[in-house]
């Protein structure tokens, strides 16, 4: 079934034709290691592990190579560890360790690759010399700067603006060793406070942008299938990515399909850390939020689409996989239903494929259910410890129930009614209520395999 995408570089839906079907290469923006992730920088995390799954299935699991870098040399976790105290070894190895554990609890799958930009500093120096060279850059006082005038017919075509309308439009940084406003740091001067590497420019540290395209060539080479990140990297970052991976290496073509996520907003606005209107995944977990049902309420609006979060939202995920999970349980999953795989092929229409697998519910195809709620990383069983909690732990209504019987049981066998207290003991057995006495009083547990498990009614 051949996949379309949204190409942000076309604004339009095409086929993807990958260059190498043997090996189909993907690079996502990753996050800045700092602080917990909040719940907005979660969902690229698992729009674009839905549309790893999809390729890993059309093309083979070991077909694929996907790529999220960690940025973990950055102005933001320099000021945190100044604030703290604490040294920006602790602050990144700490987050990054987080992140991964946010993320597995969401059912993300991990990249293949999860290159730290610390430990591609020297393929960094490499690219930006090699701009120098080619007149695509230029030192200036201890920097290194990108000349957008070197490359006017390529800066711009992404977001779809003029270097002259980006100029009017942006926040741009005037600093007087700029030829243009809009060029941009490759590299800048470290004092003996901050991380520095040496470098022919002195002792300095990399610019944002050019450590994606550095980890990218060299993990995935110049030309590569798809590059992913949520649509508020798309100026400057993604822009300034192609500018200087298109100079440095004119050979090739850096990445062929554009994907971007729209925002997850609160009250109508981007959620992040600078608006101060966030909560992160964690604090969610916490709450009882199974990581699943975050999941499900992401997979259930279009990715180019803008979402909120709501607790209705949740709630109402909840109660869903806590049905279909039941459905499922000791079901081995068959195939994944090919019109839930049409609607994923369809730029992920996972808002349609999961309207699917209510249907497929509805029609009791429970095999086809968990193989295409699998392939949406949904009724797994790595996801799935929060149901098997609540549907292994007894309500209190079962308890209180339960407790009756036993002192009827009790009381039967103290006016030596035996038969009595044997037939008690036997129905609830027939509903998977396993009694046991001891010196102590009576115990019970709870037999999960039997269908008829706590069918008080069927007792009368
Ligand atoms: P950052 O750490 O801010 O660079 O973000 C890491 C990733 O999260 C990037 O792909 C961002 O586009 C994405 N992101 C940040 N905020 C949001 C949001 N509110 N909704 C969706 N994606 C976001
Ligand atoms: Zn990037």
């Amino acid at each position: 079934m051949t996949i379309k995408l949204h190409n942000t570089k076309t604004r339009k839906k095409e086929p993807f034709d990958p260059i190498d079907p043997g090996n189909v290469r993907m690079y996502v923006c990753g996050p800045t290691v700092y602080d917990r992730a909040h719940l907005g920088n979660a969902r690229p995390v698992v729009v674009f592990d839905v549309l790893y799954r999809l390729l890993r299935h059309t093309y083979g699991a070991d077909h694929v190579t996907y790529v999220r870098n960690f940025t973990d040399v950055d102005d933001k976790i320099n000021a945190r560890a100044a604030e703290s105290g604490r040294s920006i070894g602790e602050i990144t190895s700490e987050t990054t360790q987080w992140f991964l554990d946010d993320m597995a609890a969401l059912g993300a799958l991990e990249p293949d690759h999860m290159p730290r930009a610390t430990q591609y500093i020297p393929q960094m120096v490499a690219m930006i010399e090699e701009l120098i060279g080619k007149g695509h850059a230029y030192e200036a006082e201890g920097h290194v700067l990108f000349a957008v005038d070197s490359w006017r017919e390529g800066y711009g075509r992404l977001s779809g603006r003029s270097v002259d309308d980006m100029i009017a439009g942006a926040r741009v940084e005037v600093a007087p060793y700029k030829k243009n406003p809009m060029d941009f740091v490759l590299w800048k001067p470290s004092g003996a406070d901050l991380p520095g590497w040496e470098s022919p420019w002195g002792r300095g540290r990399p610019g944002w942008h050019i450590e994606c395209s550095a980890m990218a060539y060299e993990l995935l080479g110049e030309s590569f299938d798809i590059h992913g990140g949520g649509n508020d990297l798309m100026f400057p970052h993604h822009e300034n990515e192609i500018a200087q991976s298109c100079c440095a290496h004119p050979e090739g073509d850096f990445a062929r399909v554009w994907l971007h996520n729209e925002m997850l907003q609160v009250e109508g606005r981007k959620m992040s850390k600078s608006l101060g209107n966030f909560f992160t995944v964690r604090d969610l977990l916490e709450q009882g939020v199974p990581g699943e049902v975050i999941r499900f309420v992401f997979l259930s609006t279009h990715y180019r689409k803008p979402m909120d979060w709501t607790a209705e939202k949740a709630e109402e995920a909840k109660a869903t996989l806590m049905k279909w999970r039941s459905a499922v349980d000791g079901i081995k999953p068959s195939d994944v239903d090919p019109e839930m795989l049409r609607l994923l092929c369809d730029d992920l229409n996972t808002a349609g494929a999961i309207a699917r697998l209510h249907q497929l519910h509805r029609e009791k195809d429970m095999g086809g259910l968990a193989a295409s709620a699998g392939m949406l990383g949904l009724l797994d069983f790595e996801t799935g410890a929060w149901w098997r909690e609540i549907s292994d732990s007894p309500t209190d209504e079962l308890k209180k129930t339960v407790e009756r019987y036993i002192s009827e049981r009790a009381e039967a066998k103290k006016n030596r009614d035996f038969a009595k207290a044997d037939a008690i003991r036997d129905d609830l057995a027939s509903i998977g209520i396993m009694l046991s006495d001891s010196p102590n009083g009576t115990d019970w547990m709870l037999d999960h395999t039997n269908p008829q498990l706590g069918n008080f009614e069927a007792l009368k």
